[in-house]
């Protein structure tokens, strides 16, 4: 590996010899592009001439300038993510109407079934009530017909034997068959009303049956459109469903690309150069607790379920924040007012860290990513490229980026038995926090409960909170 760094630092330094000079520039940035990893790790440590330096220096401003195609990405996913949003809260209020809508036509329909049970009751007791009339009406035309019986039969039997007895009796007779005929009358007339009666209720109970197939009718459409208004909502659903996953997917790649772009690459460039000697900082049991408080919100969930990446400690503003271990500052950056955070804010890098720190360790063979964040400006205490001791201060707490008070987020990435120089390398590289691991949902399925390194461990866990 040494052999080819050195045969490429021939190269490159005999082709600055050979060249002309108005040649080099241009040389120069095509040399750069692509190989900008390469580049990165050729300059991060000292240059042993003058001339490697100032190709350093070169590299150092033409990936100063690649920084706007960056920028570009970032706004672009900026308004990817706005539009998404838009499209999201605008599904949010549609699904929201048809829950009303649905909820509406639900009160519909109970209405029409209260509806259809009081006409029920209304028509049963109609019915009974005819009933009720009939029978009246068929016991009176049975008394009266038994009367008649009674009477043809009388004067069938009695009526040559009462012309022989005399005529006082047939006048009797003839007055008993009169007074007949007015009972009978009387039952008839009041039949007739009876009759009258039931037809009233007849038509009553007709109307009541008219009216309850209208009603069955309407709660058979207010079901359909029920349907039609849940179908609706489903689909609404399943397009909101997309949209979040796409809005998740837009937001991982935010949080790789959104940087405070001039600063991480001073950051990375700085790395190495800074730092004399081997990575042997290797240290024995547990990593110790950064800082002293109590945990406001656990790892991988908030108290309310929702997803939480890190370990939250409740301080004061402005508590220490110490090395857990011994180690190498990755990343250091203080770009916002300690007290400015709120939800929702996407200062600092990662986007809504505020001011943060990352740092590599090595304890017990395995290597660790930390991460400190929503620090605050003040007493901001190292830089990246620096090496720390376990216990040295690191800086002070904050309210920066996306907090909705003050307190210390902590997350640990165990990447496994990777090499301190692998892992300076890789960072080079990406500047990923997440080391891989990704964020949201991702992040989540890559917790070392699940699978192996690199993989999100428990800060509770690995510090002993
Ligand atoms: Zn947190």
């Amino acid at each position: 590996m040494k052999i080819v760094k050195k045969c490429l630092f021939f190269i490159v330094f005999m082709s600055m010899w050979l060249l002309p000079l108005q040649h080099i520039e241009v040389i120069a940035a095509s040399e750069f592009e692509g190989n900008e990893s390469q580049w990165l790790s050729k300059c991060s440590i000292p240059q042993d001439t003058e001339e490697q330096a100032q190709k350093c220096k070169e590299f150092k401003e033409y990936y100063s300038s690649i920084s706007k195609d960056l920028e570009n990405q970032v706004s672009d996913l900026n308004k990817q993510i706005a539009k998404i949003t838009d499209n999201i809260s605008e599904l949010n209020a549609a699904v929201k109407k048809q829950d009303s809508l649905i909820e509406q036509i639900t009160n519909k329909i109970k209405e029409n079934e209260n509806s259809i049970k009081k006409l029920n009751t209304e028509i049963t007791s109609l019915e009974e009530q005819i009933k009720k009339l009939q029978k009246s009406i068929d016991e009176r035309n049975n008394l009266i017909k038994g009367r008649m019986l009674d009477e043809q039969e009388t004067l069938g039997t009695n009526i040559s034997l009462e012309i022989i007895m005399g005529a006082k009796n047939l006048i009797d007779m003839i007055r008993n068959i009169d007074g007949l005929n007015r009972i009978n009358e009387a039952d008839k007339k009041e039949i007739e009303l009876i009759k009258e009666e039931k037809e009233k209720q007849d038509l009553q109970k007709q109307e009541k049956s008219r009216l309850k197939e209208s009603v069955e009718a309407a709660k058979a459409d207010n079901e359909q459109q029920k349907k039609n208004a849940e179908e609706v909502k489903k689909q609404k659903e399943v397009l909101l469903t997309k949209f979040r996953e796409q809005e998740e997917k837009l937001n991982e790649q935010m949080r790789s690309v959104e940087v405070n772009l001039a600063t991480i690459k001073n950051n990375i460039i700085n790395i190495d150069t800074r730092v004399k000697g081997s990575y042997n900082f290797s240290s024995s049991g547990r990593l110790s607790k950064p800082v002293n408080g109590s945990i406001s919100a656990h790892s991988f969930f908030y108290p309310d379920g929702s997803l939480h990446l890190g370990l939250d400690i409740a301080v004061p503003l402005k508590t220490p924040i110490y090395a857990p271990a011994n180690g190498i500052i990755l990343y250091a950056n203080n770009p916002v007012a300690t007290n400015s955070g709120y939800i929702g804010n996407t200062s600092g890098y990662p986007a809504g860290a505020g001011n943060s720190i990352h740092m590599l360790t090595r304890v017990d063979g395995i290597t660790y990513g930390l991460t400190f964040v929503h620090m605050a400006q003040e007493g901001f205490a190292v830089s990246a490229g620096q090496k720390v001791q376990a216990g040295q201060l690191l800086g002070l707490s904050g309210n920066t980026g996306n907090t909705s008070g003050p307190h210390c987020h902590l997350e640990v990435v165990n990447l496994g038995n990777m090499s301190i120089e692998k892992a300076i390398a890789q960072f080079q590289a990406t500047a990923d926090f997440a080391w891989g691991t990704g964020w949201y949902m991702t992040g989540y399925s890559n917790r070392c409960e699940v699978k192996g390194p690199p993989c999100r461990e428990h800060p509770e866990d690995v510090y002993g909170y």
